[in-house]
């Protein structure tokens, strides 16, 4: 199934058939039509508590756009990692550097395309600057070549959602590390499988959706980590 053949599948499941509670978030990053796409409520945001844990964090921000509805599952991950969370939107970078500067605040989750604007903020005002940045990249989006002030941040881990606050693909500390932005990890509970030369990608079962077709995916070697790695 490829993914406008998805949407139009999301718009038509009958949410009376779950037999446990479901957390409804839109399926598209932007605008209209507003598919609402349903996850079991105890689906957990893993990809970023592990990312929290293995940078030590000590707060998180969170400044991805309110329309994405990801507050309430970054909020889980964040206690899961025992670490605070703060939700700001994406356009509050002033209150976003106040935290940083006398809260402590060390760690940003925030999208890849608006990360630069909102850290060019930070060093023109604050004498802090957070360490860890989790940056969401949305499916189809291309990377940002130019990260600024950015680079000089510890850790960047990035993340690319095929709809808002669903990764794909993630990565692990030692990409972060790298500050590498175009080789990751596929998301904890997907699987991938070939068939017919297309490449399907599908949720273990706690997302509806199974082989999604996603051909731009490609092996790209192994990371220090041991784990395989890919590329879109
Ligand atoms: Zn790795």
């Amino acid at each position: 199934m490829d993914l406008n053949a998805f949407a139009q599948w999301v718009a038509a499941i009958d949410l009376s058939a779950f037999s446990e509670p479901v957390r409804l978030s839109p399926l598209f990053f932007e605008g209209e039509p507003p598919v609402l796409f349903p996850r079991l409520r105890r689906w957990a945001w893993r990809s970023l508590t592990a990312a929290l844990e293995s940078a030590g964090a000590s707060a998180c921000t969170g400044m991805l756009p309110l329309l994405w509805q990801t507050e309430p599952l970054a909020f889980a991950a964040c206690r899961a990692a025992r670490v605070p969370f703060f939700a700001l939107d994406e356009g509050n970078a002033a209150v976003a550097a106040r935290a940083v500067d006398t809260a402590g605040l060390d760690t940003i989750l925030i999208r890849e395309a608006s990360a630069v604007a909102v850290a060019n903020d930070f060093a023109e005002h604050n004498d802090r600057f957070p360490t860890n940045w989790i940056l969401v990249r949305e499916f189809g989006a291309a990377a940002v070549s130019e990260m600024g002030s950015i680079e000089t941040s510890q850790r960047l881990f990035r993340e690319i959602h095929l709809f808002p606050g669903v990764p794909l693909l993630v990565q692990c500390e030692a990409r972060a590390a790298a500050h590498d932005a175009s080789r990751f990890h596929l998301a904890p509970g997907l699987s991938i499988r070939h068939a017919n030369g297309a490449t399907l990608v599908s949720s273990d079962g706690d997302l509806p959706f199974t082989d999604l077709t996603i051909d731009e995916l490609a092996p790209a070697g192994t990371c220090e980590c041991g784990e395989s790695l890919l590329s879109l």
